[in-house]
């Protein structure tokens, strides 16, 4: 690694002043996916400013429409929480999916959705629950935030802060995992409010984003043979040593009919 200076401010606007008066700062949350990029000396930050200390990033507040989530909740928390578990299962299930163990237990829901890796699973949930990602400047509504490969709709210097997430009448998650990291080949969230679908699908394209082809279908029958004439074009879609495009287009599809079995199960 190379020198970096360390920080921990205890508050937002702290954190973001260090980050203005850095000439390269980061933030640091669980490190899961910066310090590894560090050590390979894949980023060289002059300032790492960690949020662990400030006040206002965590937090978990179930109500019947929405669960809020702070930006520094561990993976585990958000798999573990019963409000959770109870009001919207399908959250907590994905986060159990989410690499291991040591993974679940420092890295941070903020963490990954600032990120945006292309294969991570949070993105599905925030894409398919239509959620708003809230920062320290602003409400940002899923479908505007997810953009580009590593590329969101956050300014830089601003900071994740909570995620809202909205209830459905019911959903579920199903993901090709990687056999090693469990990152998602390709996963799919299906969620049904009320009759209204939303389809969130991470690990196919360079960022999550909503499968509307598949909507349509599901919204006039939500069945997993409703799906099975709409065409999932490759283009666009990610190949790399772990998948093709191609490949990736036809798990797009068995893994949205897991998904609509599990829901109606
Ligand atoms: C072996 C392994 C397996 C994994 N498997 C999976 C998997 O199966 N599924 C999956 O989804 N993920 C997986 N991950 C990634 C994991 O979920 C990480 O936790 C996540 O990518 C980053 O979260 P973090 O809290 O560690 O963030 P960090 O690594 O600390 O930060 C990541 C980036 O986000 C920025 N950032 C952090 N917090 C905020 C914030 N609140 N506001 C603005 N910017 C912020 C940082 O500046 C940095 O650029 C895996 C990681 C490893 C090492």
């Amino acid at each position: 690694m190379y020198q970096f200076r360390y920080h921990r401010p205890a508050t937002l606007e702290e954190a973001v002043g260090l980050y203005q008066s850095a000439e390269d700062g980061i933030y640091l949350a669980g490190g899961q996916t910066l310090l590894p990029t560090m050590k390979q000396r894949l980023a060289a930050p002059s300032d790492v400013i960690d949020l662990s200390a400030v006040d206002g990033l965590t937090g978990i507040d179930v109500n019947s429409g929405e669960v809020r989530v702070g930006a520094f909740t561990l993976h585990d928390e958000v798999a573990r929480h019963e409000g959770i578990r109870r009001s919207l299962p399908v959250l907590a299930f994905l986060a159990a999916q989410i690499g291991d163990g040591q993974v679940r237990n420092r890295g941070t829901l903020g963490g990954s959705v600032a990120n945006s890796d292309p294969a991570a699973d949070y993105p599905a949930a925030v894409i398919g629950l239509g959620a708003t990602v809230n920062t320290n400047a602003r409400q940002i509504p899923a479908d505007e935030y997810f953009q580009d490969l590593f590329e969101t709709a956050l300014e830089p210097g601003e900071i994740i802060t909570r995620i809202d997430f909205q209830v459905p009448t019911r959903a579920a998650y199903r993901k090709f995992p990687n056999p090693a990291s469990r990152y998602a080949v390709v996963g799919v969230l299906v969620a049904d409010f009320d009759g209204t679908i939303r389809v969130g699908i991470t690990g196919a394209g360079p960022c999550a984003f909503r499968g509307t082809a598949l909507e349509v279908a599901l919204q006039a029958d939500l069945d997993p043979a409703a799906i099975e004439a709409v065409e999932v074009p490759d283009a666009g879609f990610n190949n790399d040593l772990h998948a093709s495009a191609e490949y990736r287009a036809h798990l797009v599809k068995i893994m949205a009919k897991r998904a609509i079995a599990d829901l109606l199960s």
